[in-house]
């Protein structure tokens, strides 16, 4: 059975006396560094001479560039996964490097000296910080890569108990299964979804519907945001007691309509992708030409016209729909 480590599994005791180095101040690096440093440990941030090192040493830390924290015991590497191979990083034998993401080690892109974990937030930076602050959890996948000290757990799971992240608690996994699944998502399912909201808009505009309703249903009303939240607090079986009758048999008797549509082997040759490490060698190649290809594809996707779209629209729609 999976493993799902919580507080009670950890000690920040094992990590007593030890400089903690947050490597990177961004999305993850501040709220890290914001967390451990609340939870007692002694924390310095690691980071280019620019605005992020003066938010660091404004937010009260110790902060040098980024191979200071080769002097470190942990080194918790919170910089986004495609740079993580090109910095100079060489911690010692004894060191303990901690990944907020399977994907370097996973794709054999890094190998730091020494212990290797994993503490990987299913949850967004900030919210990282947000959550700390109101004593609320966020779930983690934790890992171990590889334990040349024979702590490397112990010493894994006092950094995930010191962001927040044991108190709901944290799945174990492996580099390579996190990795896949946290790229799965965004490449295999997220296209998927994207095709089925697509459509759903095509049949509804074919009858006459306003784009601005067919939107508003999808996202803007915040009814699907609302249901997903019961489906995670009450489970699929419970929440359908809160749709009508109506709903309900429309729901479940159409369930199996699109069961003969061939999803699963798109789906299975877009996981090979990952799998074979051909998209690690596509992202590595789009990084080193300096992302064009994502900048066009971004302007395609998310360029202006759209912001215009949606920022009228929720303009239109009033404040509610602005609301968190
Ligand atoms: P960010 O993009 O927020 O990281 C920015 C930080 O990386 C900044 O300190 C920036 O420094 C530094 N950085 C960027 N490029 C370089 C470079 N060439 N040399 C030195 N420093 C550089 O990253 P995230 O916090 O989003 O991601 C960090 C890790 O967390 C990744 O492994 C990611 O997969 C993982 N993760 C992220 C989640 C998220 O919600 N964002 C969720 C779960 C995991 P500067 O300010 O000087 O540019």
């Amino acid at each position: 059975m999976t493993t799902i480590y919580y507080e009670k599994d950890a000690s920040i005791e094992a990590l007593a006396g030890a400089r903690v180095a947050v490597v990177g101040y961004g999305n993850q690096g501040r709220s890290w560094a914001l967390n451990l440093r609340d939870s007692g440990l002694d924390v310095s941030v690691c980071v280019r001479a620019d605005a992020s090192r003066e938010q660091a040493e404004k937010d009260g830390f110790r902060a040098g560039d980024v191979a200071s924290a080769n002097q470190a015991d942990v080194l918790c590497v919170l910089i986004p996964d495609d740079v993580i191979p090109l910095l100079p990083l060489q911690p010692s034998e004894r060191a303990l490097t901690v990944l907020a993401s399977g994907y370097t080690v996973a794709f054999d892109r890094f190998d730091p000296p020494g212990d290797i974990g994993m503490v990987a937030p299913r949850m967004l930076g900030p919210e990282v910080r947000q959550c700390y602050v109101e004593g609320a959890g966020f779930i983690t996948a934790v890992g171990i890569h590889r334990d040349v000290t024979g702590t490397a757990l112990a010493r894994t799971l006092a950094i995930a108990k010191a962001i927040g992240g044991l108190r709901e608690g944290a799945i174990e996994m492996t580099a390579r299964q996190e990795a896949i699944l946290d790229l799965a998502v965004e490449q295999v399912l997220s296209p998927a979804l994207t095709h089925a909201s697509g459509s759903f808009v095509g049949a509804m505009l074919e009858q006459g519907i306003p784009l601005e309703a067919v939107v508003t249903e999808l996202v803007l009303s915040g009814e699907v945001e609302r249901t997903y939240g019961l489906l995670r607090r009450e489970g699929f079986a419970q929440q359908m007691e809160y749709h009508s009758p109506t709903s309900q048999y429309g729901q479940l008797s159409r369930r199996g309509s699109y069961d003969k549509l061939d999803f699963a082997s798109r789906m299975r040759e877009l996981v090979d992708d990952i799998v074979s490490g051909r998209f690690a060698e596509e992202w590595d190649k789009e990084r080193d030409a300096g992302h064009p290809r994502l900048a066009a594809l971004k302007s395609e996707h998310c360029g202006d016209a759209i912001r215009e779209f949606e920022m009228d629209l929720r303009r239109r729609l009033g404040p509610g729909v602005r609301r968190s």
